[in-house]
């Protein structure tokens, strides 16, 4: 395919991405997606410029905290779409606050809803698994999140305005972390970080960014416990992500 065909593709995704945003506008990517008030209640979470990995290394240590737990009382006891009347418990996202590595998943299910916590049921021990024995990396060094934070009901894809009311929450987690490396799992996390409606098998292993972050895109494992022949093209994705972090590649010498 030429470069321009290619190109072509690529505005043609994000003119799919942002049409399915529907009526609610976007400026973007200019400090992120602005939604009407009546759709979404803003909050008033200031950003910080989100930094180069180089950048990153000379911060002061100590903020992304801070920054964290401001973004998760700004969000309280969140009823700002539709998605709150069906929810037990928000699940913010949880991990080291300090990574260099972020997931981005697309929304809490049964197990997540019940104890709090992202990827905490069969998809994630597959992404556990994928991360400690694939990775040879802890967990706990990560940060893992979701597009939208309350489960949609009887696991139905996030609509696109639930996923705008929680845009300015994962924007500022990813300001707050400032990650060296973000993976988008599946669809929606890849979507969102990229801003395409590209499909996720053309988009996954390429590397693409969000506000100058490397970004992989990848097939979600809850796809991998139904499609588990994908789990090689994960792990080809995953020793590109140790790549980008400077981190070694079991099975490279
Ligand atoms: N799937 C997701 O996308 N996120 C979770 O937290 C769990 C399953």
């Amino acid at each position: 395919m030429s470069e321009r065909h290619e190109l072509a593709l690529d505005l043609l995704a994000h003119g799919r991405f942002l049409a399915g945003l529907g009526t609610i506008g976007v400026a973007w990517p200019a400090g992120g997606a602005a939604t009407p008030a009546s759709a979404v209640q803003s909050p008033t979470i200031q950003s910080a410029a989100i930094q180069s990995p180089s950048e990153r290394a000379d911060s002061p240590s100590g903020t992304r905290g801070a920054d964290l737990a401001a973004a998760r009382a700004e969000l309280g006891d969140c009823q700002r779409c539709r998605l709150a009347g069906g929810r037990k418990t928000i699940v913010f996202g949880q991990g080291n606050p300090e990574a260099e590595l972020m997931f981005v998943g697309e929304g809490p299910g049964a197990d997540e809803d019940e104890q709090g916590l992202a990827f905490v049921g069969r998809a994630g021990q597959l992404l556990t698994d994928i991360i400690e024995k694939g990775m040879k990396l802890r967990r706990a060094d990560v940060y893992i999140t979701n597009c939208v934070k309350c489960r949609p009901p009887q696991n139905r894809n996030p609509e696109a305005d639930e996923i705008l009311s929680c845009q300015p929450f994962l924007e500022a987690q990813i300001r707050a972390i400032r990650p060296r490396v973000l993976v988008g799992l599946g669809k929606f996390g890849a979507h969102w970080l990229l801003k395409t409606a590209e499909p996720i098998t053309r988009l996954r292993g390429r590397v693409g960014q969000y506000q100058g972050i490397p970004v992989m895109p990848t097939y979600h494992p809850a796809y991998l416990l139904r499609n588990p022949a994908g789990k090689k093209d994960v792990w080809e994705d995953m020793k590109e992500v140790l790549r980008l972090l400077g981190r070694p590649v079991p099975g490279d010498s």
